[in-house]
């Protein structure tokens, strides 16, 4: 590293956690249900009956339109293949208002509602997972949303519109050095005469390469990190590169480069350093167009197994009847049912505004990516060899071109991007133990006296004098409890136990732990984990009875989710207190320290010089622009 690159900021763990902490919404305006799960309350009046969508024909009809034109002009192959989305289906979409579905009706846009907004998604995404991300990026976490929510009337009217029309835009917080912890960002926003002074280099911005408006994460002396929108060619921005991906070939993800970029002050979105709440808070809805990918592979995925598992005979049968494929059918249709039924009911009570709906869309992001990747994987295996060879290659020896690998990989990033599933498991137990750290906080915190103990000592005590009796007993125990869901009545008993069982188990955590207890990841992961499950339980068994006569072999499915997942749910119980996590603390460090090395002897190890975590030079950029821009149709 040279002395005049920048070095990645000094930020202690206590810090990181307390900028991560200001930007939590730490209200509870509305009912919900994720929340009442965790603390024991199994409110399914919350999501039962299952809401019924507004009805909206011009979306329906968008839906419609949209699918022709997906069927028709997309080439999910040639994109995949030539790792470039063409100028044409920009055109495409954006003729068909693909790029303002969220945005309202009055700046030009579609005015989707979630569930249709999600259905679109899912729709695009199983042609072409790489366009669906970039119609994702655009509008959950780029310009539009942000605007919407924290927008003046001034901007909405400056830039939606012309979102709406086509043009595309992209979200930049990540930087060589701030991944899931933000709190180390390194681009200023300088004030200067009329506005801000923008330097910093953003990586892996999707949609950076061909976006015209940007979203981008900066920090003002003083004032903490802000948001602002950036007009993508404002002098003294540079696309350093386009960056490639084990998957979505085909996305438009840069590093950008901003020096002294002026953005004029009315370009602050929501107030200076309110940018981490922004981006938080925007995500609370974006999340839910992530899920809707996975259900696209998720169907996918069931349609190649069932007609493979059918033809293909290897001794003496179609694979499809050997017990161990069959399983694997049997978790994949399973799955997909659940994942489906988890997002449409999430979409559904974010569209009627009656509940909070941020730790649903969270555990609907953590389950459908976590579980959508199993699903690929499973097919994968299910197509042997073939499942490893590329359509392309198939299609060249004349056999059916179905892109089984090629969903695993762009499957992946799921995990990883819009909140890792490590992140998402500690921002859904920080909710969870919400209450107790909130009755309790005093007790745990070191750097509280005596007296602000005893305060809290005794509000715990009143607050858990009430609490815990309520765990003690519940409608699952009684032998008619939910009858009105017949054979699945079994299935949302034990979801009323285990939510009981689930929240004893996290007062004993808190209890043994106390303020150690955020150190636990092993454990807190599992109880997110369970509240999971339960939550995909609750999904498709009010999603089948709702369905019971227009679909009543949705129960079948249903049914088997919720033994499939009640096992997974036992087994997690389980191990909330037989594991080898401290065991595996100690190993990891062991292997940090070098430990263990003699078990890399007998490889070779690619020379190289270069950083982990490259560093940056502030200053112009010193290659070229790589920017792709987009011609007008002609
Ligand atoms: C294809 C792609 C598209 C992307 N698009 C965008 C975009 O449009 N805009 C944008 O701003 N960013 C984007 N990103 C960045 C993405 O959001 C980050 O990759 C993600 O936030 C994770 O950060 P990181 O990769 O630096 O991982 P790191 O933060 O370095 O984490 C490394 C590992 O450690 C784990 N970890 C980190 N902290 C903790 C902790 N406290 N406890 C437990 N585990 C932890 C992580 O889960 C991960 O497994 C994109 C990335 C990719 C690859």
């Amino acid at each position: 590293m040279t002395t005049t690159q920048r070095k990645p900021a000094d930020v202690s763990e206590k810090q990181a956690r307390r900028v991560a902490e200001a930007a939590r919404e730490s209200e509870w305006r509305k009912p919900s249900f994720g929340k009442e799960l965790f603390l024991g309350r199994f409110r399914l009046d919350l999501i039962d009956p299952w809401p019924g969508p507004e009805p909206r024909p011009d979306a329906d009809d968008f839906l419609a339109r949209l699918e022709a034109y997906v069927r028709s002009e997309m080439d999910g192959a040639a994109i995949e293949r030539d790792a470039r989305i063409p100028d044409e289906v920009f055109h495409g979409l954006a003729r068909l208002g693909a790029f303002g579905m969220k945005i309202d009706k009055e700046y030009g846009g579609l005015g989707l509602s979630n569930l249709h907004y999600c259905k679109a998604l899912t729709l695009v995404g199983s042609v072409s997972p790489a366009v669906g991300a970039l119609l994702s990026a655009h509008q959950s976490i780029g310009v539009p949303q942000p605007l919407k929510i924290f927008g003046s009337p001034a901007q909405k009217k400056a830039f939606l519109p012309r979102l709406a029309a086509g043009e595309v835009s992209a979200f930049l917080l990540t930087e060589p050095d701030v991944g899931s912890d933000p709190a180390r960002l390194g681009t200023v926003a300088e004030p200067v005469e009329g506005g801000y002074r923008l330097n910093g280099v953003k990586l892996w911005a999707t949609n950076g390469t061909v976006a015209t408006l940007l979203v981008v994460m900066a920090r003002v002396p003083d004032k903490g990190i802000t948001a602002f929108v950036v007009e993508g060619d404002a002098p003294g921005i540079t696309v350093e590169r386009r960056n490639e991906f084990l998957g979505l070939r085909g996305l438009e993800n840069s590093v950008t480069r901003f020096h002294d970029v002026f953005v004029p002050e009315e370009n602050v979105i929501g107030g200076l350093g309110k940018g981490l709440r922004i981006a938080l808070t925007t995500l609370n809805t974006g999340r839910l167009s992530l899920p809707a990918m996975c259900v696209g592979a998720g169907k996918r995925s069931l349609g190649i197994a069932r007609e493979w598992s059918a033809q293909r005979v290897q001794w003496g049968r179609p694979v499809g009847q050997h017990e161990a494929v069959a399983k694997k059918i049997a978790f994949i249709a399973a799955t997909t049912y659940a994942m489906e039924s988890m997002l449409d009911l999430s979409c559904l009570i974010a569209d009627d505004d009656r509940n909070d709906i941020r730790i649903e869309a969270a555990l609907v992001k953590l389950f459908a990516s976590e579980m959508a990747w199993q699903v690929a994987d499973e097919l994968v295996q299910i197509r042997g060899g073939r499942g490893f060879e590329k359509a392309d290659s198939l299609s060249a020896r004349g056999e059916r071109p179905s892109e089984a690998e090629q969903i695993l990989r762009d499957l992946r990033i799921n995990r990883i991007f819009e909140g890792s599933t490590e992140i998402m498991h500690l921002l859904i137990a920080r909710e969870a133990v919400d209450a107790h750290l909130s009755v309790a906080g005093d007790i745990i915190d070191p750097d509280a006296g005596l007296g602000r103990k005893a305060r809290a000592g005794a509000r715990a005590g009143a607050f858990y004098a009430r609490w815990l009796p309520t765990l003690a007993v519940g409608r699952g125990q009684t032998p008619a409890g939910y009858a009105e869901f017949g054979p699945l009545a079994a299935h949302l008993r034990y979801v009323e136990r285990a939510s009981r069982k689930l929240a004893r188990s996290t007062f004993y955590a808190m209890s043994r732990w106390q303020g150690k207890l955020e150190r636990k990841q092993g454990f807190l992961g599992r109880i997110v984990d369970i509240g999971a499950e339960l939550y995909a339980m609750s999904a498709v068994c009010v999603r089948a009875r709702a369905e019971r006569r227009e679909r009543p072999e949705g129960a079948e499915l249903a049914d088997l989710f919720c033994r499939q997942a009640r096992l997974r749910a036992e087994a997690l119980f389980a191990a909330l207190w037989d594991n080898t996590d401290a065991l595996d603390v100690k190993a990891a460090r062991r292997v940090l320290d070098g430990r263990y090395a003699f078990l890399e002897e007998g490889t070779v190890t690619p020379p190289s010089d270069k950083a982990w975590v490259a560093g940056w030079q502030p200053g112009p950029a010193t290659v070229d622009d790589v920017r792709r821009r987009i011609p007008p149709p002609s």
